[in-house]
């Protein structure tokens, strides 16, 4: 569970013969150990859930966005089987080519419906459904207008499209509208989390569609943590808010609480299409197995029909902020399944993370460049496969390390 030390990988220190380049990044990966920002992989030798084994040893994890607890769900295992049956293993082709499946079109119209938007298209991760969007939307002429805290394919996606970059403070609509009313772009675009991946909270919608309507821009939200989890029967924050705008473009991820894989953007017709026309990460990628796109079907089944595992998430959310006492540690404030513990440095949050490893309760240490400098954290992720006690279990280790 260390933060092993380069030293003890002979592959990068001492084999013989290695180039200038080689070792130029030697030396970049042994400075960023001193600064405690080298990550590890931990291998998981169960299927992901409340209860994992890893390296030999169990735990109670805290790491995955498996929210609704679907990743391993017997019905979802079985969809799998029956959809690798009828359609194969392998989609074969991109989807402009031939390998947009029926289990494909299937899923993109209940995807539709589901959120309440008009259409739906699916992407293999909402990694490229970020890229796909902002490129196939924006060009030179045009900016992107994004909250700081953003996830970073929202931020890679803007740079790719080589519009003006534009980022306000975290929430702060003033500057944001200050930057909207100052700039000559052709086409905007306001790029937000809906909830924020690393913070838990949920960006303000209603006011930003507003914000899109007065300065003319596209609003594109990312509910990779709020779909499943917010809103009526898990709709996502979109649904929650009840704003209807022709300006909003919604994206999801289905690898977390869906427990598949995947991501769909939805919106209005013609940006869709315009995507399917454009989007280089749709057209250029293989398209995802169906056999997920048919297991997600039965997955939306399970997230429609789970207002108890919702409600059972929340109690838990609200059992760890009453069960914590603090002291130099803060909680940020979040009504999501992320719950994140600040803790400032990033070698006192991963000592934090390995002594929590040591009582057999896994809790990732997030650091830059992943959350801004001096805010390293241990991002808590409940889900509705824990019970109160793994909670208390946690929040009782915590208490007794600070
Ligand atoms: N957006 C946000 C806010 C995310 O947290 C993530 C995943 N961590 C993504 C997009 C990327 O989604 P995927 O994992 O499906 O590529």
């Amino acid at each position: 569970m260390s933060t092993s030390s380069l030293a003890k990988q002979p592959a990068l220190s001492e084999s013989k013969g290695h180039t200038s380049l080689q070792q130029a990044l030697a030396a970049e990966l042994a400075e960023m150990e001193t600064q405690g920002l080298l990550r590890q992989r931990r291998t998981l030798e169960t299927p992901q859930g409340a209860r994992v084994r890893v390296d030999g040893r169990e735990y109670v994890a805290f790491c995955s966005n498996d929210y609704l607890g679907l990743a391993a769900h017997p019905e979802l295992i079985e969809a799998a089987r029956e959809g690798a049956a009828r359609f194969g293993v392998g989609a074969g082709a991109s989807h402009l080519v031939l390998g947009h499946s029926g289990a494909h079109a299937a899923l993109e119209r209940t995807l539709a419906e589901f959120v309440g938007l008009p259409r739906a298209l699916l992407f293999s991760t909402g990694y490229q459904a970020n890229l796909g969007v902002v490129t196939a939307l924006l060009g030179r002429a045009d900016a992107v207008f994004a909250d700081r805290l953003n996830h970073a394919s929202l931020n890679d996606a803007a740079l790719l499209s080589r519009a003006e970059f534009k980022r306000y403070p975290h929430f702060d609509l003033d500057a944001l509208e200050r930057l909207l009313a100052g700039s000559r772009a052709r086409r905007k675009l306001i790029a937000t989390d809906a909830v924020f991946s690393m913070d838990g909270d949920v960006a303000p919608v209603p006011e930003l569609a507003a914000l899109a309507e007065r300065h003319d821009a596209w609003l594109l939200l990312d509910d990779a943590h709020g779909f499943g989890v917010m809103g009526p029967q898990g709709r996502g924050v979109l649904a929650r808010s009840g704003v209807r705008s022709p300006r909003v473009i919604y994206m999801a991820t289905l690898g977390k609480a869906a427990g598949v894989f995947g991501a769909f953007v939805a919106g209005e017709p013609e940006v869709l299409e315009a995507l399917v026309q454009r989007a280089r990460a749709y057209i250029y990628t293989t398209a995802a197995p169906p056999l997920l796109a048919h297991t997600l079907q039965k997955s939306l089944e399970l997230i429609r029909a789970a207002d108890g595992r919702r409600d059972h998430l929340r109690g838990l959310s609200r059992l760890l902020r009453e069960r914590l006492r603090l002291k130099r540690w803060t909680l940020a404030p979040s009504e999501s399944a992320i719950q994140p513990l600040i803790i400032g440095g990033n070698r006192e949050a991963v000592a934090a993370s390995e002594a929590l490893a040591r009582e057999g309760l896994l809790v990732p240490a997030i650091r830059p460049p992943t959350v801004p400098r001096g805010t390293a954290r241990l991002r808590i992720s409940l889900s509705a496969a824990h019970g109160a006690g793994d909670v208390e279990r946690l929040a009782d280790a915590l208490n007794a390390l600070q």
